[in-house]
């Protein structure tokens, strides 16, 4: 059992952080600034609850890559099982909103690409997912008409609206629990937008979505 726990503002989320699913290529200028297209069927990987930095903690780029590079994306807490669900009852499951990063290493990234192996090395390592304490989702407007932000060292380097999602968090749920059966405390990372970029030992990155909350983490 994993003892990373999904925080809850105004007390704790009971159930500890289980898998992390998340969503590649969700937003047409950021698949476009990496020279992807926006895929017909949606592209997902896991990170692994080891992966989870807490608000104020650091990130810890591996020896094994030279370009380690920040994807601001909102966060999906689910807080009940659930297997094929429908996009009509799919918001049913969603406890709460959260701000995630999902650092990933770009050079290691693109070997595997290259080759057609899995991502895990470049997507779920110790500390590449840093994760903000959830907002309910009673308290967040429209999630997908939500500013999004990342800033290194006080410079603004993704700037967009959740508005430009192009499966929405719903269509995601029904999609990923027809794949994966999810259970509370499981999270789902919607995808980010463009302006993606490295960071170096000892920048500091800043998240903020709009209603739900900001993250701030180091890197070692
Ligand atoms: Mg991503």
């Amino acid at each position: 059992m994993s003892h990373y726990q999904a925080f809850l503002e105004g007390g704790d989320f009971p159930t500890p952080i289980g898998k992390i699913v998340c969503l590649a290529r969700n937003y047409v200028e950021h698949a476009a600034e990496l020279g992807n297209e926006v895929p017909e069927e949606p592209v997902l990987f896991i990170k692994p609850a080891s992966s989870l930095v807490y608000p104020g903690g650091q990130v810890e780029i591996p020896a094994y890559s030279n370009n380690c590079h920040h994807e601001v994306e909102l966060a999906v807490l689910i807080f009940q099982r659930c297997k094929n669900v429908s996009v009509e009852t799919a918001m049913d499951y969603v406890h709460g909103y959260g701000v995630a990063i999902d650092m990933t290493l770009r050079d290691t990234q693109a070997k595997l690409k290259e080759k057609g192996y899995p991502w895990e090395i470049a997507k779920g390592f110790d500390t590449s997912c840093p994760l903000s304490i959830f907002k309910n989702k009673y308290e967040v407007g429209d999630p997908h008409n939500l500013g999004i932000q990342l800033r290194v060292n006080g410079e603004l380097r993704q700037d967009s609206t959740t508005a430009c999602m192009v499966r929405k968090v719903p269509e995601i749920i029904a999609y990923v629990s027809s794949i994966f059966t999810l259970d509370a405390g499981d999270v789902i990372l919607t995808g980010t937008p463009a302006g993606v970029g490295p960071v170096h030992s000892g920048d500091v990155m800043e998240a903020w979505i709009e209603d739900v909350g900001s993250l701030k983490v180091s890197v070692k």
